[in-house]
């Protein structure tokens, strides 16, 4: 077995590393991850961050009767600046994310694996990238709406709480007819 310092992230031998035990860690540049970098406001030297920092580790489990069981364990977190949706300043937005992923020989058991439990199970490759990997996680863990909890800055009236009072009227106008209709059906509205 080779020695961790010459494993390379880019082109890991997952089979290997995970019947090993290996340990592996290091740095990438926001930079070199333009798909998680879409949404996010261009990085600069204000940004929280430059880098993601990751580790990976893997592990198998013996199975009788069976083939061992093969997982890497991931980590990566870094942090983005992203535009609020309600007030369009910038936030940021810190990413921690802790997958394992599960490997097994071919496509097909992978894909039928990766149905019937819960757990991530992908094909088992003579070479792996680590990188687009850890980014597809990070993506994964962006915020679908991002928005600041708090506000920074008070809002002026905005279209989507415009909105929501329309709803509100237009829910009090249909209880209305509802009872309407009611009293209706109960023949004309006689005092009780
Ligand atoms: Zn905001």
């Amino acid at each position: 077995m080779s020695s961790a310092r010459s494993i390379d992230p880019h082109h890991l031998n997952v089979a290997a590393f995970a019947q090993a035990e290996g340990t592996l860690e290091g740095e990438w540049s926001l930079a070199s991850m333009p798909r998680l970098l879409r949404d996010a406001l261009p990085l600069s030297a204000d940004s929280p961050a430059q880098t993601v920092s990751w580790s990976a580790r893997g592990s198998h489990k013996a199975v009788a009767g069976s083939e061992a069981e093969l997982r890497l364990h991931l980590q990566a977190h870094t942090a983005l600046q992203l535009e609020c949706q309600r007030c369009l300043q910038p936030m940021t937005v810190m990413l921690d994310v802790r997958p394992s992923l599960r490997f097994v020989r071919g496509e097909a058991r992978a894909e039928q694996l990766d149905e019937d439990s819960d757990e991530d199970v992908l094909a088992l490759t003579p070479t792996l990238d680590l990188q687009p990997l850890i980014e597809d996680e990070l993506i994964l863990a962006l915020p679908l709406v991002p928005r600041h909890a708090n506000c920074p800055q008070p809002l002026p009236m905005s279209a989507g709480e415009g909105d929501l009072e329309d709803g509100f009227e237009a829910e009090h106008t249909f209880a209305a007819l509802a009872s309407l209709l009611r009293d209706g059906g109960q023949g004309g509205g006689k005092p009780s």
